[in-house]
């Protein structure tokens, strides 16, 4: 205990998080589990395009955490290719760009991933109701929060 959980800023949240190869049967299927932020530091490097400082910087790690993201990323994906291994997409220790919050009394805000990491939210700013929950993100759309229209299901978020 005592070590607080990293948090790593992440940007986008993969729409499919699913991949099974074709024709293995699933009694030998095998998973690699990539985490959101090793998905994030896949997308940022191979598909942005923009240099590990960069990355690291977008994702509030140093540069050594960064390329070591990175490498273990590309391992787990050469793994599952090479293997046939099936590829999960899921957990890690990540917080979103921005997130957006709703009260019980249906007030709305939203809190920058530095606030968040710094003090997650425990009141509605409004109302002061403890009755708060995280909603999630809508996504894609490439946008901060600009077009912050309908926000497709709902996660229950704890303030640990
Ligand atoms: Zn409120």
């Amino acid at each position: 205990m005592g070590r607080q959980p990293l948090f790593r800023r992440v940007d986008f949240l993969p729409q499919v998080t699913y991949f099974k190869p074709a024709g293995v049967p699933l009694v030998h299927l095998q998973e690699v589990r990539l985490s959101i932020e090793e998905a994030e530091a896949i997308r940022l490097k191979d598909i942005e395009g923009l240099e590990q400082d960069e990355c690291a910087q977008r994702m509030r790690v140093s540069r050594p955490t960064f390329t070591r993201i990175l490498q273990l990323a590309r391992q787990k994906l050469a793994d599952a290719l090479l293997n046939g291994k099936a590829i999960r997409i899921e957990g890690g220790n990540y917080e979103l760009a921005v997130r957006r919050f709703r009260c019980g009394n249906g007030h709305e805000w939203e809190l920058p991933f530095e606030v968040m990491i710094d003090q997650p939210p425990a009141l509605c700013p409004t109302c002061n109701t403890e009755e708060i929950m995280a909603l999630w993100p809508w996504r894609p759309g490439g946008g901060r929060s600009g077009g912050g229209r309908r926000h497709r299901g709902r996660h229950n978020w704890q303030t640990e």
